[in-house]
C-alpha cells in the first residue's frame, strides 16, 4: 500500500494547492461541510468559481479533452477532490450531472453525445434524475412509471418522487416500464431523456426538514418522448441504469477524510471556545476527547482503506467491492461529528434564524437536519450492509437482488 504521493502524483497536488490558493477567490473557501454550502442553490453566486474551476478543464475533471474535461486518472481526480475539500470549497449539488455524463459517453447515441455532454459539463443544460417513486426506492426494479409505444417515440405517464434540483433542470433522464408483462422485472425498463418543459410534465416542490429546496415530486400525463431519446436499447434499460462511475466510490463527498477532517477541526474549535458553564471550556470534557479521538481513528481507517484501493488502481488492478464500504463509513461517521458538534453547541443548535447567530452555527443546525439524509441517498445504510454482507463477505444471499435508486 502507498500512503505517499508518488512524485508524478505529489507535483500534482502541488499544482492544484497552489493554484487554488491563488486563482479562486476567498469567499469561495474555508467553508466547513463543503456541501452545504452551495444548498443555496444560487447559480450566480458560484458561477465565477465555476468559471475558474473550468478554465482548468477541473469542473469536468475526469472527462475527455474533447467536452472540455481534463481527462484525470482517477488519482489525480482524488487528489483534485481532497485539495478542493482541504481548501474548504464547496461542492457542487448536481449528482445528477455526474450519473449522466458518463451514462451518455458509455450508451449514448453520436447524436446524443452530440446535443448533451459538452453542454452539460458547461453547465448550460441541467439534468435531473428521475429513478426513484413512492412504491420504488430500494427495490428500484418495482418501479411503475409507464411508457407507452406511441408514433415514432413513446407515451409516459405516472410519476417520479426525490428529484434533486428537478426545479433547476432543463431534462430528466428517467427509468420507466416499456414491458409490463416482461419477467423479470429489470427486463421491461428503458432509460428515457425528457425535457422537463414539455407539455405533461409538471414539477412540484418538497421542503425537507433543513428548510431547503431541494427535492421534488415529478408528474407525468402523456408525455410524449421521441425515439431519438432512448438511451441504450429498448428494454435494456436496466443495464444502463447500473452504469456506475469507477471512481464515484471514491469520491462520495461524506467519504472525503479530507472533507472529514475539516469537520473535526471545526468541532475541536468550537469545543475550545464554547464555555462549559463551570468557567472552563467544552473542550475539558474527557467524554468529548474520547469521541473526538475515536472519530479521527475511523476517519484514519477510511484513508487507509482508500489508500489500499487506490495502490491497486495504480498498479491496474480493479479495486474490489470493499470500497462499497467507503460510503457507509463515511456519511456514519459525518452524522457522529455533526451531532457532536450540535452537543457542543447546545441551545445555539437549536434555531437559525435569530441573532447572535453566526454562520459557522447555522451550518451545524442545519446540517444537522440534513446529514440524516447521507445513510439514504445513493443506498441506505441497511441495503449497503446487505450488498457489503453478500459479496463482500460471503453471506448467504436473501435472493434479492437489489439495485437503489440514487
Ligand atoms: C438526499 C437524497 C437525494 C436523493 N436524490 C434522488 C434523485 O435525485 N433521484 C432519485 O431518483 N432518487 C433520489 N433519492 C431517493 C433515494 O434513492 C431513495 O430514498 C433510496 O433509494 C431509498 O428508497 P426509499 O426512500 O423508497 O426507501 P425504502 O426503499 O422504502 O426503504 C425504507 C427503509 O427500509 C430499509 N430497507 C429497504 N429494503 C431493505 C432490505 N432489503 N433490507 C434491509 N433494509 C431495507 C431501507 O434501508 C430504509 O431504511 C434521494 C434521496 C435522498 C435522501
Amino acid at each position: 500500500m502507498h500512503i505517499n504521493d508518488s512524485d508524478l502524483h505529489a507535483r500534482f497536488r502541488a499544482e492544484v494547492r497552489a493554484w487554488l490558493a491563488e486563482a479562486v477567490p476567498a469567499a469561495f473557501k474555508g467553508h466547513s461541510q463543503g456541501i452545504l454550502g452551495r444548498q443555496d442553490n444560487d447559480h450566480a453566486k458560484w458561477a465565477p468559481l465555476e468559471d475558474a474551476l473550468a478554465s482548468k478543464g477541473w469542473s469536468a475533471a475526469a472527462y475527455p479533452k474533447a467536452y472540455g474535461g481534463a481527462e484525470l486518472d482517477v488519482l489525480q481526480l482524488v487528489i483534485l477532490m481532497e485539495e478542493i475539500a482541504r481548501a474548504g470549497i464547496p461542492f457542487r449539488n448536481e449528482a445528477a450531472m455526474h450519473n449522466i455524463v458518463p451514462i451518455l459517453l458509455r450508451y449514448g447515441t453520436p447524436e446524443q453525445k452530440r446535443r448533451f455532454i459538452a453542454p452539460v459539463l458547461r453547465r448550460e443544460i441541467r439534468f435531473s434524475q428521475g429513478y426513484s417513486e413512492p412504491g420504488a426506492g430500494s427495490d428500484l426494479a418495482s418501479l411503475a412509471l409507464k411508457a407507452e409505444q406511441a408514433e415514432g417515440g413513446f407515451k409516459i405517464t405516472g410519476q417520479k418522487i426525490w428529484s434533486t434540483m428537478a426545479h433547476h433542470a432543463d431534462w430528466l433522464f428517467v427509468l420507466a416500464r416499456t414491458d409490463p408483462q416482461a419477467r423479470p422485472r429489470q427486463a421491461g425498463i428503458s432509460f428515457l431523456l425528457v425535457e422537463r418543459h414539455a407539455p405533461g410534465v409538471e414539477v412540484r416542490p418538497l421542503v425537507t426538514i433543513d428548510g431547503f429546496h431541494h427535492f421534488n415530486q415529478i408528474f407525468f400525463e402523456g408525455v410524449y418522448v421521441p425515439e431519438g431519446n432512448l438511451v441504450g436499447e429498448l428494454n435494456k434499460g436496466w443495464t444502463v441504469a447500473k452504469a456506475l462511475l469507477g471512481f464515484e466510490r471514491f469520491n462520495h463527498t461524506h467519504a472525503n477524510p479530507a472533507l472529514i477532517d475539516s469537520t473535526v477541526a471545526d468541532l475541536k474549535a468550537m469545543a475550545r471556545s464554547a464555555g462549559d458553564g463551570n468557567g472552563g471550556a467544552v473542550w475539558d470534557d474527557p467524554e468529548l476527547r474520547r469521541q473526538v479521538a475515536a472519530m479521527e481513528m475511523d476517519n484514519d481507517c477510511i484513508r487507509f482503506l482508500r489508500y489500499r484501493a487506490l495502490t491497486k488502481v495504480e498498479h491496474g488492478e480493479t479495486p474490489g467491492d470493499e470500497t462499497l464500504v467507503f460510503k457507509l463509513l463515511g456519511t456514519e461517521l459525518m452524522q457522529r461529528l455533526v451531532e457532536a458538534q450540535l452537543r457542543v453547541l447546545g441551545q445555539l443548535g437549536t434555531t437559525w434564524e435569530a441573532e447572535p447567530f453566526g454562520e459557522k452555527m447555522w451550518e451545524v443546525s442545519r446540517h444537522t437536519c440534513n446529514i440524516r439524509s447521507a445513510t439514504i441517498r445513493g443506498g441506505t445504510s441497511e441495503v449497503q450492509r446487505n450488498v457489503l454482507a453478500k459479496r463482500v463477505l460471503g453471506l448467504p444471499d436473501d435472493g434479492k437482488g437489489k439495485l437503489q435508486a440514487g
